[in-house]
């Protein structure tokens, strides 16, 4: 099958292999060492290949712009500040998430493992993708996690009853191990209607968005993601920081209570900074991530007691009759896997104009024609 395929309709889909080796040489000219170009494309397409576009390779010209304007650092090494068997405060110092967050989580991970439970904090992230990579991180080492998130700097959710912005996505993510090779359970969410990027995968043709999805200047609640980008000048890129509307939070007020929570744990509790107050709205961006590990066997848990219970509730619940004729109750991460087997099939889809703009970044960084087409085996 071809690498790269176009259908009638203007979408393009992509193999995962040749994206990767793109998305990460793209990074590696533009001034990452090739193991973090690596992981930048792994964790973003692996975004893309479980369902959540919006925090994959959508991504890669906004990145690519944040590290030419120092937004966010290539190659960071972490800065543990506080340290003891339970607790670390862990400087991100900007560096990109998909490296400062796996050294987080491995320092929570070795803390929780040689303690039984461990909680990290983690200030001054940059983009940490999709929190789920990080669950599952920790459930592959055997350990529950819990992970509260905020994004400072970043003013698109307005909270519940209110017009203007105040709040970011913050995203709410719990992972549960399994074992006997069984894929660990994951939920993993933003706490506004949906997260910012499905919104620019909706304003780049791709899947619309819910009908409540935006709330306009004028207090009008709507579907349409172009309120919340403004007009987007010719040749730039849509930037969600510049819209007269805002995202509201899921579940009108117990989201909106549940997104003030992430502000108060993954921003003011972890030193990383909520995101805006009255004196200073715009605050530089980053990601704040507080998470707990907990080990099972720190709870009395020998052998299999934990997963055999987690196990039984789960075919528990999935007993409950479907509302749909012919559908399925899913638990937390279910969905994921489904399009994740799908996608791997199929190449990954991408809207037309986000595959053009991730080609567009390719060559800025110094990638000619030949070279592009050389990686993905023919044309983009
Ligand atoms: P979503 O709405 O697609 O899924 C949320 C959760 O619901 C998932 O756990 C999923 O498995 C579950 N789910 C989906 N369909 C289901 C069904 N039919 N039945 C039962 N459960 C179902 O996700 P989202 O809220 O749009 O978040 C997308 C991604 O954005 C997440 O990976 C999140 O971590 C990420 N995010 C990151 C940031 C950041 O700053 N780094 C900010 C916001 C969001």
């Amino acid at each position: 099958m071809a690498s790269v395929r176009h259908d009638d309709n203007g979408s393009v889909y992509v193999q995962v292999e040749p994206l990767n080796a793109l998305v990460s040489e793209t990074f590696t000219r533009s001034g990452c060492s090739r193991a973090e170009g690596e992981r930048i494309a792994t964790r973003l397409s692996g975004a893309n290949l479980r369902g959540h576009d919006s925090h994959g390779v959508i991504r890669v010209p906004r990145y690519a712009n944040w590290l030419n304007d120092g937004i966010q650092v290539a190659d960071v090494t972490v800065d543990v500040k506080l340290d003891n068997d339970m607790l670390a405060v862990i400087d991100g110092k900007y560096g990109f998430g998909q490296t400062v967050g796996e050294q987080a989580v491995d320092i929570g991970i070795a803390k929780a493992s040689k303690n039984g439970m461990a909680i990290t904090a983690l200030q001054n992230a940059g983009h940490l993708g999709r929190i789920g990579d990080w669950a599952e991180r920790a459930a592959a080492a055997g350990l529950v996690s819990i992970h509260m998130v905020n994004v400072r700097g970043s003013l698109i959710v307005a909270p519940f009853g209110g017009i203007d912005r105040r709040m970011s996505t913050s995203p709410f993510c719990a992972g549960i191990p399994m074992s006997n090779g069984e894929d660990p359970i994951i939920l993993d969410m933003a706490t506004s209607v949906v997260a910012e990027g499905k919104a620019l995968v909706a304003l780049k043709g791709g899947k619309p968005l819910p009908d409540d999805a935006i709330v306009t200047d004028e207090g009008v609640v709507t579907g349409d993601p172009q309120p919340l980008y403004g007009t987007v000048p010719q040749g730039q890129f849509p930037d969600p920081n510049n819209g007269p509307g805002a995202l509201r939070a899921f579940g009108n007020h117990k989201g909106s209570g549940l997104n003030f929570l992430m502000e108060m744990m993954a921003g003011a509790l972890t030193g990383s900074g909520c995101a805006g107050a009255l004196n200073e709205p715009k605050r530089r961006f980053c990601n704040g991530m507080f998470s707990i590990y907990l080990s099972p066997e720190a709870f009395g848990h020998s052998d299999d007691s934990f997963v055999s219970e987690v196990r039984s509730y789960v075919a528990f619940l999935k007993s409950s009759r479907p509302t749909e004729p012919g559908g399925e109750v899913l638990i937390p991460g279910e969905k994921e896997k489904q399009v994740m087997a799908e996608r791997l099939a199929s190449g990954l889809p991408l809207a037309g104009e986000a595959w053009s703009d991730i080609v567009d970044t390719a060559r800025n960084a110094g990638m000619n024609e030949s070279e592009i087409e050389t990686i993905l085996g023919g044309k983009p």
